[in-house]
């Protein structure tokens, strides 16, 4: 049986479509590989047989979360302990976190955690050693999807055409590390940008020049927040796409494991003018209400601390009787070297189930 934590050799795989039309095409096949090579060291054979496709949901949203417990709305009993252009104590104070990492809650190991693509893409990119693998998605030429410290037999092949809430991978068990087990989950509008992964980084790179997974943060004194640069909120896109046609009829809302037992309603996000609270309502995890609208804050969000995070839901709490509730509410289960939150804690979730 192969050790599934042994080190593959090193192996730098993309493919790129979007930079073919972004003048980025000569850094694409600098190290390119067979998708066997790709997969030799790697006891992914096996394993990758086992992870079949998720059954297409036609009423399922466009978007969703990166990650869930087998049975479990997408995001449940998790935690995302440092958001996006958050600032990281444990690691890398002075910097922003150009990505969410995503835990288990309550201390559970979250090694072996399942990973699950956002939304339906192309595999341009699957290798190198974070430590544990980096899987790339594109979505859009514009528009691309990175999952990091997985565990070094992922579920996906380069060039694989994958669909929303798709298996890719597991969480890499890291034991005795500074940082416990986590994914690193960033949205971004590039695959190579040249100051950031590409011909000249401005800053701290993993591993080193033309190389698409990245550095993962940005000095806080950088002139240009990581927005600028071109990453997003990762949570802010999911939830702005999960549902840009129009929220179907049937969708509903799951009340999340960290949710409080109360929440406030309100009469439309707290962003809005004229935003106020009419009352509250006492919630249990598990419990359900019908979706009927999502609001999230700007996938280029400016903010540097948990507190950017706008994700809001209304919802019907009551036949006849519709309130908005903050669906992604900042927390101090971690925070920035200035106190400000870092962390994100989901109260409600979109009733999307994890394979
Ligand atoms: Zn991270």
């Amino acid at each position: 049986m192969p050790n599934r934590h042994r080190r593959p050799e090193p192996v730098l795989t993309y493919a790129c479509h979007g930079c073919a039309t972004t003048g980025q095409a000569a850094t694409r096949l600098i190290h390119p590989v067979s998708r066997r090579t790709l997969l030799r060291g790697m006891a992914g054979l096996a394993l990758a047989a086992r992870y079949a496709p998720a059954a297409a949901q036609s009423l399922g949203p466009a978007f969703s979360y990166p990650m869930g417990i087998s049975g479990q709305a997408l995001g449940d009993g998790l935690i995302v302990r440092h958001g996006y252009a958050c600032e990281n104590t444990i690691v890398q104070t002075g910097w922003l976190h150009t990505a969410e990492d995503w835990y288990r809650t309550n201390g559970a190991e979250t090694g072996g955690s399942r990973v699950y693509t956002v939304g339906a893409g192309e595999v341009v990119f699957a290798g190198y050693d974070y430590p544990g693998l980096v899987v790339i998605v594109e979505h859009a030429p514009d528009l691309f999807s990175m999952y990091g410290h997985l565990d070094y037999a992922v579920a996906v092949e380069l060039g694989q055409v994958v669909d929303r809430g798709q298996l890719i991978g597991t969480v890499l068990t890291q034991i005795g590390r500074r940082v416990p087990s986590h994914l690193h989950f960033e949205m971004r509008n590039f695959f190579i940008n040249p100051v950031v992964n590409g011909e000249n980084p401005s800053h701290g790179v993993h591993c080193g020049v033309n190389c698409p997974p990245g550095p993962g943060y940005w000095p806080t004194s950088a002139p240009e927040h990581p927005t600028a640069i071109g990453w997003r909120n990762p949570s802010h896109v999911i939830n702005g796409r999960a549902f840009a046609g129009g929220v179907p009829p049937r969708a509903e809302v799951v009340v999340a494991e960290l949710a409080p037992a109360a929440v406030d309603l309100w009469s439309a996000p707290a962003t809005e003018p004229g935003a106020e609270v009419s009352g509250s309502l006492a919630v249990r995890p598990g419990e359900r209400f019908r979706l009927l609208n999502v609001s999230a804050g700007p996938e280029a969000s400016a903010e540097t601390s948990a507190n950017g995070y706008q994700v809001w839901y209304e919802i019907q709490f009551k036949v006849g009787e519709r309130t908005w509730v903050q669906a992604a509410v900042p927390s101090l289960t971690d925070t920035g070297a200035d106190g400000r939150p870092s962390a994100v804690v989901l109260a409600f979730l979109p009733d999307v189930r994890s394979a």
